[in-house]
């Protein structure tokens, strides 16, 4: 059924990678990308963590020092995300905003982006992958930096397997 496909693509991502720090910024220039939405928990901190991986840091930090410009887009709570965002010097929007449209759309108008000239780099198929690409952003599927996560979390990975996403490790180069 058309509807079906339609469903099981908005759940492929444009690309998988192992981590942010293996994103080729000048391939997203190359693009057309000027600007990048992403996730925090498990993407650029372990989940229930406050430490930023140097590999990550290193990137957002050369992604900014491009010119592109950087918003962080989390479900989590405000006081979690400002730490995020006073480390990384980049604005966020936060609460309950993905996967939905409105979520998207204030982190583009933060940044002053069309979706078309933006990425969407996130842990989760559904919440991260699912609500950029309805919105036509090009979307960018990392490993999840850590095991740990929500209840509600594991329970959506059981999910993702059974729609076909690889562990990490599984992916062929
Ligand atoms: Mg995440």
């Amino acid at each position: 059924m058309v509807g079906e496909g339609r469903q099981l693509t908005l759940i492929q991502p444009d690309l998988c990678v192992n981590g942010v720090w293996d994103v080729d910024l000048g391939k997203l220039r190359e693009a057309g990308i000027t600007d990048i939405l992403i996730d925090i928990d498990n993407t650029i901190a372990p989940w229930g963590g406050y430490e930023i991986p140097p590999a990550v840091v290193d990137w957002l930090e050369r992604a900014k020092s491009l010119g592109f410009g950087v918003c962080l887009l989390s479900n989590n709570f405000a006081s979690r995300v400002e730490h995020f965002s006073r480390r990384l010097g980049v604005p966020a929007v936060c609460g309950w905003v993905k996967p939905w449209p409105w979520g998207f759309r204030r982190a583009l108008s933060v940044l002053g982006v069309e979706p078309g000239r933006a990425v969407m780099i996130g842990d989760q198929l559904f919440t991260d992958v699912a609500g950029a690409k309805r919105l036509g952003l090009m979307t960018i599927l990392v490993d999840p930096l850590s095991e740990r996560e929500s209840v509600y979390t594991r329970f959506k990975r059981r999910i993702e397997r059974l729609m076909g996403r690889k562990r990490p490790g599984e992916r062929m180069p």
